[in-house]
């Protein structure tokens, strides 16, 4: 469960920010993060939260948002959306597996099932909507 130790570095990253600022306590956090990280959002909320106690950032509103992943097309230089485009897939496509499940199982197998809608190139790059990154955070100063 790699949520814990991305929990875990948030909280650590927040809490410094709270020092650094001299604040009291943060009252809302948000968290970005990646389409094909294969997150789970409300184990990410949960540990959050459960790292939380006991400190400045206990008690705080967490906000877990995804972020689409970005496709670009080396030919064509052309930028997506993995929603807008359709998969030149594998029969496995068809037998219960959405194809976007199976993309978040398997985000490196994403350049070999995508074609470009554009020019139908399949040298394309996956950027999984980057890393995991905190977008806001409110403090409080008592
Ligand atoms: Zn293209």
């Amino acid at each position: 469960m790699h949520e814990w130790s991305l929990a875990e570095a948030v909280v650590r990253a927040v809490l410094a920010l709270i020092e650094q600022r001299g604040a009291s306590r943060a009252s809302e956090l948000e968290v970005v993060y990646g389409e094909l990280m294969g997150l789970d959002p409300d184990l990410m909320a949960e540990a959050i939260r459960e790292l939380s106690v006991g400190s400045p950032l206990e008690g705080a509103e967490v906000k877990i948002v995804e972020e689409p992943a970005r496709i670009r097309c080396r030919s064509c230089g052309s930028e997506f959306s993995l929603s807008s485009v359709d998969i030149d897939g594998p029969k496995i496509l068809e037998e219960g597996h959405g194809r976007e499940n199976l993309l978040h199982f398997l985000p490196d197998l994403a350049p070999a099932l995508l074609r470009c809608p554009r020019c139908g190139s399949s040298d394309l790059e996956v950027d999984s909507g980057g890393s995991l990154r905190i977008s806001r955070v409110v403090l409080e100063w008592s």
